[in-house]
């Protein structure tokens, strides 16, 4: 079977965004870390995660271009371009410059760009984008430490990120539906932009907009506008009715464990919730402030706990200890070793039998899967929204990677009773 959507993600957690919603749509998805080398796996969407948000911007282009070159010879009739639905950007890129790319790579000259997710509070109104009530430049993000948004008008940011000139489609076409946008999106081509920021206030929004780029040969966006695109296919006869199927993977089976590494609000509730129900460690980094130690602690507390009930290893602390290290080893060096220190426990567990695991934080998600070497996610059903289980290959384990903040109380005990 070819890919009949191709895309390509720039940053890791984004990329499972898009999967689940691509999968929850009816089309079987897996998500690939990194330009791959080999074969494309076999799926309707196969989604290559880069990790360009804030690459330089030549490697951003080159590695999109790259990743766009094997979806493309895997068969893959569109293409679609996934950014953070706060249009996480700097002056320099990298958004504009890949769009640019891969404009020009398929010769197309034009694609529409939304990033808008009203589910999570992220709508676009008159160009300009909202997080909750709040513009995007007063939301918290122009304080971002990588990529500061001092401006919520897209129309403008994109202009800055391109040599092509960039239209809008208003809310009073968009509320017309998919044939009006249609003709919008038409005319602001045949004017000679290159792209057009599309309004999207409701879910109903995307999927008219999703309808209305189904002969568009590029899509750039968040994962909400995704929400369109499966119907598409179904509507040329390309993707069979799967249902729930397309959420299917192998059988869960061996001994499962959760790895907590993110600090943030929900996931203190998540261990403070476990604490109560299943055999959890905290480890404190301040106190041994040395991976290697830090991990053997966690093997040696593991010694006979591994089965089928969940037990859970968390690094996790408030924000006054975390500062405390931080204060103490600096900032980047702080993660990296709690980061170091779970993936080494993640590796231990792995050979004692886990086989279903679930790791809370982005950050700590990428240092589990790099030391699992991990090269590709199958895309399962969603624990909570935003969280699907996944199989990851070639290490051959469920996986669940939970970005921080996401995932009710019960998270980890939840997720093993699927
Ligand atoms: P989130 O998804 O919540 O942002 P991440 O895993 O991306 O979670 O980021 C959390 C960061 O905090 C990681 O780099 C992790 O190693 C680090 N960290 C975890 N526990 C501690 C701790 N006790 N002190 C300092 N840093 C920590």
């Amino acid at each position: 079977m070819p890919v009949l959507l191709g895309c390509i993600a720039d940053d890791f957690t984004g990329a499972t965004d898009l999967a689940n919603t691509l999968v929850k749509g009816g089309m079987t998805a897996v998500q690939v870390i990194g330009v791959p080398e080999g074969p494309l796996p076999d799926a309707d969407v196969v989604i290559v995660a880069l990790k360009s948000r804030t690459a330089p911007v030549g490697v951003a282009v080159g590695e999109s271009l790259a990743a766009a070159e094997a979806l493309l010879k895997a068969g893959a009739r569109q293409l679609f371009f996934k950014y953070c639905s706060t249009f996480d950007s700097t002056e320099a890129g990298n958004i504009g410059p890949v769009a640019d790319a891969l404009v020009q790579r398929l010769g197309c000259g034009f694609a529409l760009a939304n990033p808008a997710f009203p589910t999570n509070g992220r709508t676009v109104y008159q160009g300009h984008l909202f997080v909750g009530g709040m513009l995007l430049n007063e939301s918290g993000m122009e304080n971002h430490p990588l990529t500061p948004m001092k401006d919520a008008n897209l129309v403008r940011v994109l202009s800055r990120q391109t040599d092509g000139t960039v239209g809008l489609v208003p809310f009073v076409t968009v509320e017309q539906g998919a044939q009006a946008i249609r003709k919008a999106l038409t005319v602001l081509k045949e004017s000679g932009r290159r792209y057009a920021i599309v309004d999207a206030v409701t879910d109903a929004h995307l999927v008219a907009i999703g309808e209305a780029a189904s002969e568009h040969a590029l899509i750039t966006g968040g994962s909400g506008i995704a929400m369109g695109l499966p119907a598409n296919f179904r509507a040329k006869g390309l993707l069979p009715e799967r249902g729930d199927s397309a959420a299917e993977l192998p059988p869960m089976v061996g001994h499962a464990a959760v790895l907590a590494g993110s600090c943030s609000r929900a996931t203190l509730g998540q261990i403070g919730f476990a604490r109560d129900h299943i055999p959890t460690l905290e480890l404190d980094a301040l106190a041994t402030p040395d991976a290697g130690a830090l991990a053997a602690q966690a093997m040696a507390w593991l010694e006979g706990k591994l089965g089928a009930s969940p037990v859970l290893v968390a690094a996790s602390a408030p924000p006054d200890k975390v500062a405390a290290l931080q204060a103490r080893l600096g900032r980047d060096a702080a993660g990296a070793l709690v980061e170091h220190a779970l993936a080494e426990v993640a590796e231990y567990m792995v050979r004692q039998g886990v086989k279903r695991l679930v790791v809370a934080g982005g950050e700590t998600s990428g240092a589990v899967v790099s030391r699992l070497g991990v090269t590709s996610l199958r895309i399962g059903r969603e624990i909570d929204p935003g969280v699907p289980w996944t199989y990851a290959e070639p290490a051959g384990l469920h996986l669940a990677l939970k970005s921080g903040n996401f995932g009710t109380r019960d998270f980890f005990l939840k997720a093993f009773e699927q």
